[in-house]
């Protein structure tokens, strides 16, 4: 099933249009996209038999980020090997690097966005997981039902801001107004194939950028869930990054960097693709 947010509204996406959950549901379920998640199980088993008689049309520019407010965003930082040796660092072994984005910067899966002037501003296209069950010290075996699912991400990073020295920004550097792209909607994990082995990667201006595969993950989405639910609790409707494969601009000779009018398109296997302009 795919669930997504269109004009702020929560929609069910089919082959055919969009059902309105909440006229469907005829207010048994709020509009609210990211309000549903406190709901999942509910929701799932009445999205699964609702009526799909009254479908309006899917408008792809109206189409905002599945999760628009999440009460929390993780991001994993070198959690691909081939992407840790082209950053120069050495690949995590216990535990993978964690720091957030902050949720102002989440945006849709298509429309423009603006480069900070001066800034050397990269692409990572990334796997994002979408919590559906409150998680806490959950194990590896049980992780997977606490996901609601799946959707595409790009973790849009201002490098200089993000290395800067003494203090490297992470958080900061990865979060001006548009860098967390999220879309196009949410795919539920029964949904593919093998939710565990999908292709991921961008281009620009036609170009291939990232060709990778999730199966390279370092740290697997259970074992990431494993991981931040031994500290935490993660909540109905949170956001986990997973991390980037090879091919972003700083790992490049020359390294290159989004220029004014470069379009990005990003895309996973089996969920769908973003398409952003830099201005
Ligand atoms: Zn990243």
């Amino acid at each position: 099933m795919k669930i997504g947010n269109q004009s702020g509204r929560l929609v069910v996406v089919t082959d055919t249009g969009l059902l309105d959950v909440e006229r469907a549901s005829e207010g048994r379920f709020s509009s609210d996209p990211q309000a549903i998640y406190d709901r999942w199980p509910d929701f799932l088993a009445w999205a699964r038999s609702a009526p799909l008689d009254e479908l309006s049309p899917l408008d792809t520019a109206k189409l905002g980020a599945p999760t628009p407010s999440p009460s929390q965003i993780f991001a994993i930082g070198l959690n691909y090997r081939d992407h840790a040796a082209e950053s120069g660092f050495d690949a995590p072994d216990a535990q993978p690097p964690v720091f957030t984005k902050f949720a102002s910067s989440i945006t849709g899966a298509y429309g423009e966005i603006e480069l900070p002037p001066g800034g050397h501003t990269d692409w990572e296209v990334e796997l994002v997981a979408v919590i559906g069950l409150r998680a806490y010290q959950v194990a590896e075996q049980r992780a997977w039902d606490h996901v609601a699912g799946l959707s595409v991400g790009q973790d849009i990073s201002e490098r200089i801001l993000q290395m800067a020295s003494p203090s490297p920004q992470f958080s900061l550097g990865k979060s001006y107004p548009g860098f967390s792209p999220i879309g196009p909607w949410l795919v539920t994990p029964d949904e593919l194939e093998n939710r565990d082995s999908l292709r991921l990667g961008c281009s620009i201006n036609g170009e291939t950028v990232q060709d990778g595969s999730t199966r390279q993950l370092i740290f697997s989405v259970p074992q990431l869930i494993a991981k931040l639910s031994a500290v935490l609790p993660l909540s109905p409707g949170d956001v986990i990054f997973t991390g980037t494969p090879a091919g972003v601009g700083l790992g490049r000779t020359p390294q290159r960097w989004l220029q004014p009018g470069d379009e990005l398109v990003s895309f996973i296997e089996g969920i769908g693709e973003l398409r952003h302009r830099f201005i």
